[in-house]
């Protein structure tokens, strides 16, 4: 073959590459655009849903009260058993559904008291209650806490003995006996023939009463923590004919809620959710300073200032962040302690115990914190960096103010932290959009925090709900509505934008100039030095991730996946003519600080 002919081919096949990579890039797009749709559509679907259906509102009302035949054995087993005063909200009816043999859904927030709603059933119906969970961790507690109220609870899993597997199996299928709660991992039921076998024998003998599916939302696709290994739950409802399905979470909207009935096949089922608004919570997002050090420095003043002597919890990405942000605290002079999973069992319950006693101040922990602790008085719920989820902030940021008294939850948000976030979350199905909703929230301070929190979840909302308790309302900002007149042609910079990465590109020959987003930051505001600063640089682009003009691209490395910045499907149909515009591009009051100059760590997120 001749060189010539060699080099025309290969310049063709580079070409035919470019072509395929565009493709491959518009089907992500398009799939990205199409789950978009597809949520959309059941939201409207569950609106008009809502209209011919009940409201909620009437039918928590109808069970969340005494009367039933069973309520004075239910008050009398919540004093004498459990050893408590009286219900909490939601807890009445969910126990007068399932005791009625209805399917049930009940979405309270962590610590809100889910367990007691198939805990005190299974004791007033003298029977089994199945409890699928999926932490064994938090089942082991729960399984002490109900055996020294004297009440007969066990869990099947790798470490259970022979002869404590054959007790509960002899248990659980003789109709007289005094064991009340199983629990079980959704893999237990999934791989156990035999455990499937006992079940099917215990609702034979009329022993079986209850299943119940603690966090329930881990059913959805749609969710933000989806498990493959719920799908096999689906089987139940079949399987166990006449036996009423409990389902319990902290968060679901009402597409995952949606999702998660289909699912199990309880599409009937009664949904108890209680009341959104966490009026006792102040929002505040606050620009991140670039560098680590002036970041924490900030914390520390933050704590000191407002926080003297209370409990917080700080939330940050990586263990190695969690250490950091400890470390620097400390030598701040505050009382803190990191904690994440990769500790030693010993340290880490530490960790965990001195902060429930109040020997230590503040925690910096990992997002694995959290699920199924218990401190009512925690007064702040610092983010170091972007959670992955409005979800995830709802939840994480849920666990200030339980004891109803006043909290603050304050999100530290920089552009920086979109990639960092981004490349972890990128492989989960919803990932990127559930991520760029919270990047949506974050970087609007025109709307009322609790107004996005509310559109986000559907819930009906009342502005009076806030009483500036958020940084925006306290601004004067809060309900400025998305027509507001202050959008600004941004085109021009867009177009800027757009060039500098196709430069980029092309001054590598072999198409290897891709361009990450903290760099094109960089370079669009040495471009724009005079008339924009780097603020404004920001903003844009991550209005232009947001709209779709731009668009991640995200190449895998040994240790890590890292995050580039290229031109979005929306460009590529964009006709250079019509106006690009964008909310607010005078600083905002909220936003003390301009944007620090530089940041300072690498772009690359290494996967721990
Ligand atoms: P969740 O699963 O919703 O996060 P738990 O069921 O673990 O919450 O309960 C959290 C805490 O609230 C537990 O310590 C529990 O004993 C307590 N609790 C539950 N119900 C009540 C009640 N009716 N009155 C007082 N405390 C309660
Ligand atoms: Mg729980
Ligand atoms: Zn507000």
């Amino acid at each position: 073959m001749s060189d010539v002919l060699l080099s025309k081919l290969s310049t063709e096949l580079a070409d035919l590459d470019g072509e395929i990579g565009q493709i491959d890039q518009q089907i992500s797009q398009l799939r990205r655009k199409k789950s978009e749709l597809t949520q959309k559509r059941q939201a409207i679907e569950r609106k008009i849903e809502l209209k011919t259906n009940e409201d909620s509102d009437v039918v928590t009302d109808r069970w969340d009260r005494d009367g039933f035949p069973w309520s004075d054995e239910a008050t009398k087993i919540l004093k004498e058993q459990f050893h408590l005063e009286k219900f909490r909200p939601l807890q009445r009816a969910a126990i007068n559904a399932v005791m009625s043999k209805e399917d049930a859904v009940v979405i309270l927030s962590t610590g809100g008291g889910k367990s007691l709603c198939y805990q005190l059933p299974a004791l007033l119906a003298n029977g089994l209650a199945l409890v699928v969970s999926p932490l064994i961790s938090l089942v082991e507690d729960q399984i002490l806490q109900l055996r020294s109220l004297g009440i007969d609870s066990s869990s099947l899993n790798a470490n259970t003995s022979k002869e404590e597997a054959k007790r509960v199996e002899d248990a659980i299928t003789n109709k007289d006996s005094k064991f009340r709660l199983l629990y079980v991992t959704p893999e237990k039921l999934a791989k156990s023939k035999k455990m499937m076998n006992k079940l099917e024998k215990s609702l034979s003998v009329g022993f079986l009463k209850l299943i119940a599916i603690d966090e329930v939302h881990c059913c959805s696709q749609w969710g933000h923590d989806f498990r493959t290994d719920y799908s096999f739950l689906n089987v139940l409802k079949r399987q166990f004919k006449g036996v009423p399905i409990l389902g319990l979470t902290a968060t679901a909207t009402s597409n995952v809620l949606d999702d998660v009935k289909d699912m199990l096949g309880i599409q009937a089922a009664l949904t108890f959710r209680a009341g959104f608004n966490r009026s006792n919570l102040k929002y505040k997002v606050v620009q991140k300073p670039g560098s680590e050090d002036e970041c924490t420095e900030e914390i520390a003043k933050t704590i000191k200032r407002d926080f003297a002597g209370q409990t917080g919890i700080i939330y940050c990405l990586s263990r190695n962040d969690c250490e950091k942000v400890a470390k620097a605290l400390k030598s701040h002079g505050i009382k803190a302690k990191h904690y994440h999973a990769y500790m030693e069992p010993v340290d880490r319950s530490g960790a965990h115990q001195g902060w429930i006693s109040g020997k230590i101040q503040v925690i910096v922990a990992t997002v694995a914190f959290g699920m199924g602790i218990d401190k009512p008085n925690v007064r702040f719920v610092i983010h170091h960096s972007l959670p992955k989820s409005i979800e995830n902030y709802y939840q994480e940021s849920g666990r200030a103010g339980r004891d109803g008294q006043p909290a603050t939850c304050i999100l530290y948000y920089r552009l920086a932290d979109i990639f960092k976030q981004s490349s972890m979350v990128q492989q989960e199905r919803t990932g990127i959009q559930n991520l760029y909703n919270m990047v949506r929230y974050a970087a609007d301070s025109s709307t009322c925090r609790r107004v996005k929190l509310a559109e986000h979840f559907e819930e009906a909302w009342e502005p009076s709900w806030c009483q500036k308790q958020c940084d925006t309302c306290e601004n004067g900002n809060g309900f400025v509505g998305t027509s507001s007149k202050e959008s600004t042609d941004v085109s021009e910079a867009a177009k800027t934008t757009v060039r500098i990465i196709e430069e980029h590109l092309n001054s590598a020959k072999d198409g290897s100039g891709r361009i990450t987003g903290n760099k094109l930051v960089e370079l669009l505001t040495k471009k724009l030095k005079g008339s924009r600063n780097r603020e404004f640089c920001e903003k844009l682009i991550v209005n232009l991730l947001l709209e779709g003009y731009l668009q991640e691209d995200f190449h895998y490395t040994v240790y890590s996946v890292i995050s580039y910045v290229v031109i979005g499907s929306k460009w590529r149909v964009y006709n250079g003519k019509d106006a690009i515009k964008m909310r607010h591009v005078e600083e905002s009051k909220s936003r003390k600080r301009k944007a620090s100059s530089s940041v300072e760590e690498e772009d690359v997120m290494v996967l721990d």
